[in-house]
């Protein structure tokens, strides 16, 4: 038996859209403080499963347990305060363009958070920017990042409610591979200082590979495969895992 604490459990979750049967059966576990990468092709369900797991949606059957709490049982007020503890960064999710870096972080932080003074606010803000290396963009506005600068802030955003879980949909699509590696590390230097347990949707296997414990591959509307990069890829049996280690690799 597996004594490590579950953040997460799923069991038998099952979510369709009309005649569109995408979760089948879901069966997954994340861990405190563990990286698990989801991996699946387009439209296999993966934002579905976060979206349900935030609450968003609704399953049709099964389980979803967050901090042992069944997400589809609380009320209003229980999954706001669970929100609270969920980084939850949209695919695309994009900064406000026309508020400075400052701005970007200070509005879910004074929204969400009452009665902060100036300097807890400030204080917070400059910590966030330092974790993530850009202590010096506090004035700049989004126009003036690179793409990656975005995904850096984008980050610090989703941190400064201080989550213990972070949801990171597609963190490096549309970056080049080297923005790619930094944000990786940024992932990895993500748990490192905020001891964050993640799941990491991605079908980069790059990405998957640098910041990921275990990996999940999602086929069919199940978990075909989880375990270790090693465990799951290179030696994979099942045609369609393998196809998606021979395409990346
Ligand atoms: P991905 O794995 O690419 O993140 P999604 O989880 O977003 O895929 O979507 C899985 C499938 O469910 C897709 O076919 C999508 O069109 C469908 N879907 C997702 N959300 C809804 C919705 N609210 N209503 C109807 N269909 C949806
Ligand atoms: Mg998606």
């Amino acid at each position: 038996m597996d004594q490590r604490e579950r953040v997460v459990e799923i069991r038998g979750l099952e979510k369709s859209f009309g005649d569109l049967d995408v979760l089948q059966g879901v069966d997954l576990d994340l861990y405190r403080e563990e990286n698990l990468v989801v991996l699946g092709k387009s439209g296999s369900g993966k934002s579905v499963l976060i979206k349900i797991m935030v609450g968003l949606l609704r399953q049709d059957a099964g389980s979803m347990k967050v901090f042992g709490q069944e997400v589809a049982a609380l009320n209003k007020k229980e999954l706001n305060a669970l929100r609270l503890k969920i980084g939850f960064s949209f695919q695309n999710s994009a900064l406000y363009d026309s508020m400075t870096v400052r701005e970007n972080l200070e509005f879910p932080l004074v929204r969400n958070v009452k009665n902060l003074t100036r300097g807890e606010i400030d204080r917070r803000i400059e910590e966030l920017l330092d974790g993530v290396g850009l202590p010096q963009s506090i004035n700049q506005m989004p126009s003036e990042l690179s793409g990656g600068q975005k995904k850096r802030i984008g980050v610090a955003r989703t941190l400064i409610l201080n989550p213990e879980i972070m949801l990171y949909d597609e963190p490096t699509a549309g970056l080049d591979p080297i923005t790619c590696g930094d944000i990786n590390n940024l992932i990895l230097e993500v748990r490192e200082r905020y001891k964050t347990s993640s799941i990491v949707i991605t079908h980069d296997l790059a990405c998957a590979k640098q910041t990921g414990d275990r990996m999940a591959v999602l086929l069919d509307g199940q978990f075909k495969a989880i375990g270790t990069f090693e465990e799951v890829f290179p030696k994979a049996t099942d045609e369609r895992v393998k196809s998606f280690y021979d395409y990346n690799f």
